[in-house]
């Protein structure tokens, strides 16, 4: 049987958080939730009767605080990062190749992704790749901060994303033009950065971008290395 996410949407930050669902042990994992929707997020826990075993990030957020922290004080479940993210809090810190074990048989693969932030991750689960800000539907996040590079993002997109087989379903960290989905076959045809364009073209068309401070940075990034705890917690 094919498994999709129940997605979930922060329309302040354009924030897509994943629940993602074994419904043989009723085992749940949470990917990229946002603090102001912790409510929410408990409620379809507790409607759909889902244990959280896991909390996943792809990256320290610039532009949303994390909920991740609450979300594990509240039900038991284990936070687990990119090592490379300064989140020092959670439980695990991730490297490439690891594999997140959850419910009865369900795994997440953990793929290192640099280049929107030096320790970004993406996973995936049952065909399901979560790519956090490495790419997104027609687009891909910016690689000026965080020890972002344009060349490392290509080159993780190119050699570890697009690689895939070509009906893997791309769920993105965010949206901005009200898509929700792709595929991996459909991104390498057309996306609007990285399809069919050369490395050289793709690092300076990025370094053209001159994008605005995300205006909650210096509150997001400090909060996220700390799950979204307040500090000394
Ligand atoms: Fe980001």
């Amino acid at each position: 049987m094919k498994h999709y996410p129940i997605q979930l949407f922060d329309a302040a930050s354009s924030t897509f958080t994943y629940l993602l669902v074994d419904p043989a042990s009723r085992a749940a994992v949470l990917i990229d939730p946002v603090d102001h929707h912790v409510e929410r997020d408990l409620a379809h826990l507790r409607r759909l009767d889902l244990q959280l075993t896991y909390v996943l990030e792809t990256h320290a957020h610039a532009d949303h605080v994390t909920s991740a922290g609450e979300l594990c004080q509240r039900t038991g479940a284990i936070s687990a990062v990119p090592s490379g993210c300064g989140i020092a809090p959670a439980l695990v810190q991730l490297i490439d190749g690891d594999v997140i074990r959850f419910g009865l048989g369900e795994t997440v693969q953990v793929l290192h992704t640099p280049g929107h932030t030096a320790g970004s991750m993406c996973y995936l689960w049952r065909g399901n790749l979560f790519t956090g800000d490495t790419l997104l539907i027609d687009g891909c996040g910016r690689t000026d901060f965080q020890g972002g590079s344009a060349a490392s993002l290509y080159d993780s997109v190119i050699t570890k994303l697009f690689t895939l087989p070509d009906a893997t379903m791309v769920w993105p960290a965010h949206d901005y033009k009200g898509q929700s989905v792709s595929t991996i076959g459909w991104e390498r045809q057309h996306n609007a950065r990285l399809a069919r364009r050369s490395q050289a073209d793709f690092v300076t068309l990025m370094g053209q971008l001159d994008l605005p401070r995300p205006r909650l940075m210096d509150i997001a990034v400090p909060a996220n290395r700390n799950l979204g705890l307040p500090h000394g917690v």
